[in-house]
């Protein structure tokens, strides 16, 4: 009996087994093989991604339900196409998490797979999107490390050409020269031509970085060619935009014409709203400015522009276009509508900082064409105070790009690199023309030197914003956090370290606040991410109220902020985070959102000081950074919306 039951048991737990054998295998089978079709499929919508993104989206989308049914490749397939995907609308929050969905699925990979050095690559470039340069360094270098373990020279490539521009938008250009030059000795033994492509396009950005337009041209013109032959519409429609960039600073308009005309044959419609958008604006810039002027033109074109811009999110393309709105319009003799755009511009650039020494340059340019509206509108007084405003201003001016950009970049360019010393005497040849200016102060030679200083600001001004726009397939970094508009963490450090070697020399004191929102995962939880983001936004704009020129303020990462303050005792220091403290407590939360009438955020912050250290850590920053650090998370022992110092 007991046998017959066991035998029985046997028999029915074998079957069992067979069962479950049978239906893992076939889970397996099924698995191995995932959705028919969908291979063909996702290289189809790889292709589509460079020409076409809202129908590759689409064509992405019909695979969003049967997402389960994929095998394991084709998910990561799926995540890195959706990662892409979002990288291209701009969305690179979402792209981030696709890719770290993506990432999350290969640990299931039996063996490493280039498909993760893909991943890390996009993830980083979200990174490097959203101003977290170190994350997207880690990012890129462990894709560089897996590439090269695999002996991909395609990904290996790839991965030194995402350092290379790290490294150029942190302002090392020789490092980015030496492996931007790998890259480019790489992928001239590959056979790939978009690899081509996005080198010779590196090269080309570095190049105009460092002021060398024709070298520049060359690699853009190659560039463009490369991207042809890969049959990468977007692409080469990008390498066009730099090259008309280039035109625009040689002052060639009729080359500048010429190749924004075809960008716009070429694009049939589809190129991206920035790209159409750059073609426009820089025919109508070109227009103004060629020798034949012709502010007809210019207006129509601008109009065009401003379809595109509309649909742009970043609020540089929009301070762009009013900037140049007002010039076309003074041009038409249009001036009240000219004071209009004007204002827009100021309102725009008001707390949102879009670069340091562009908002200075802009800014005096701009009270240049106000005074002049003013004056022909028959305002003289008003003509004359802007005048005042505007000398003193540019002496500001003066005095901060010689500081800081100028040296800046003639340090950089004094690298060992023979063919970047020609630069560097240029540059100092520049300098000495501006202090011989300075020396003759005549008034009739400073009215010369003010009219110069303006048409170089206005074309710096404009010139940069565009070659900011346009790189890195069109979504490139720099040293901003692109949410906020402050320093991101890498030019926040690289400037403290600047600002901390100079106190040292003049034995001054040094302050250190760190900030970090209260609660802030409660916001994204209650109203969502982009909520969130508008706190963020704002949390840092009623920050920049209470700080001084000489202060830096900036993004150390997520919800975390520091300021530097040279120059000031922790009883100043403690002054500001306080008023900083009660503003945002203060502030009418419900202004920017819908939020219930209850809402409100605080902020902890925590203050070090140099003299308050010890003798060894006084000019030791990261030190300082972990006092503020400790002090900070004391501040949120105490209860939160708390100065500790
Ligand atoms: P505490 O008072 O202790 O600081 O609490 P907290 O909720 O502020 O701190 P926690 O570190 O738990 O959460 C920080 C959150 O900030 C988590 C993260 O999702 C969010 N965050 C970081 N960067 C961004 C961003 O760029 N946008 C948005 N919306 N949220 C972000
Ligand atoms: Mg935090
Ligand atoms: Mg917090």
């Amino acid at each position: 009996m007991l046998d017959k039951f066991s035998s029985h048991c046997l028999k029915v737990m074998l079957s069992i087994c067979f069962c479950l054998l049978a239906q893992t295998s076939f889970a397996a089978a099924l698995q191995e093989k995932g959705v028919e079709g969908f291979d063909d499929d996702a290289l189809e919508i790889e292709k589509l991604i460079d020409s076409n993104v809202p129908q590759a989206q689409a064509e992405l989308n019909r695979y969003a339900e049967r997402f389960d049914e994929l095998s394991l490749k084709q998910k990561i397939t799926y995540q890195n196409l959706l990662t892409d995907i979002y990288t291209l609308h701009g969305k690179y929050h979402l792209a981030k998490q696709a890719a770290s969905d993506g990432l999350k699925l290969t640990l299931k990979l039996s063996s490493p797979s280039l498909l993760i050095s893909e991943l890390l690559y996009s993830r980083g470039f979200s990174y490097e999107s959203i101003g977290e340069t170190e994350l997207a360094t880690k990012d890129y270098e462990s894709g560089l490390e897996l590439a090269k373990s695999l002996h991909d020279n395609v990904l290996i490539a790839t991965g030194l050409i995402n350092l290379g521009a790290i490294y150029y938008l942190t302002d090392r250009y020789e490092n980015s020269l030496i492996v931007l030059n790998d890259a480019y000795n790489i992928a001239k033994q590959t056979d790939d031509e978009e690899l081509k492509g996005s080198v010779n396009s590196e090269l080309g950005i570095l190049y105009a970085y460092l002021d060398r337009a024709e070298q520049s041209m060359v690699y853009y013109q190659q560039a463009y060619q490369h991207y042809k032959s890969a049959d990468k519409t977007i692409l080469s429609l990008n390498a066009l935009v730099n090259i008309g960039i280039n035109h625009l600073l040689e002052k060639d308009y009729e080359q500048a014409i010429t190749i924004y005309k075809t960008i716009i044959d070429e694009s049939k419609g589809l190129a991206p709203d920035q790209i159409m958008y750059s073609a426009y604006s820089g025919l109508a810039w070109a227009n103004l400015k060629q020798e034949q002027v012709n502010p007809e033109a210019s207006y129509q074109y601008l109009m065009l522009s401003k379809q595109y811009m509309i649909n742009i999110e970043q609020y540089t393309y929009e301070f762009q276009y009013y900037f140049d709105e007002a010039f076309v319009l003074f041009e038409l003799e249009r001036f009240n509508e000219t004071l209009d755009s004007i204002a827009k511009v100021e309102s725009i650039l008001q707390g949102r900082m879009p670069l340091g020494l562009i908002k200075m340059e802009a800014h005096i340019s701009l009270v240049n064409l106000k005074s002049k509206t003013y004056a022909k509108l028959g305002y003289f007084q008003q003509a004359y105070d802007l005048q005042a405003q505007r000398l003193a201003l540019t002496i500001q001016w003066r005095e901060k790009k010689y500081s800081q950009s100028v040296s800046e970049v003639r340090l950089a360019l004094e690298a060992k690199e023979a063919d970047l010393q020609k630069q560097v005497l240029k540059n100092k040849q520049t300098l000495q023309e501006i202090s011989l200016l300075e020396a003759e102060q005549k008034q009739e030679q400073q009215k010369m030197y003010l009219l110069y200083i303006a048409v170089v600001a206005l074309i710096f001004a404009w010139t940069l914003i565009k070659l900011v726009q346009g790189q890195r397939k069109l979504y490139k970094a720099s040293s901003i956090d692109m949410l906020t508009g402050i320093a991101n963490r890498r030019k926040l450090m690289r400037k403290g370290h600047k600002l901390l070697q100079k106190a040292k020399i003049k034995q001054a004191e040094f302050s250190v606040i760190m900030i970090d929102i209260d609660n802030f995962k409660q916001v994204n939880d209650h109203y969502g991410h982009s909520v969130g983001d508008l706190v963020l936004k704002k949390v840092v704009e009623l920050g920049e109220l209470h700080l001084r020129d000489s202060d830096i303020f900036g993004r150390f990462g997520g919800e975390e902020f520091i300021i530097f303050l040279p120059d000031t005792s922790t009883v100043q220091a403690t002054k500001i985070a306080q008023r900083f403290r009660v503003s945002v407590r203060e502030y009418s939360w419900e202004v920017i959102h819908d939020f219930a009438k209850s809402f409100t955020t605080s902020i902890s912050l925590g203050i070090a000081n140099s003299a308050e250290a010890s003798t060894e850590k006084q000019y030791d920053l990261m030190a300082l950074i972990n006092k503020a650090d400790s002090l900070l998370y004391q501040a949120k022992a105490q209860g939160r919306n708390k100065v500790c110092c």
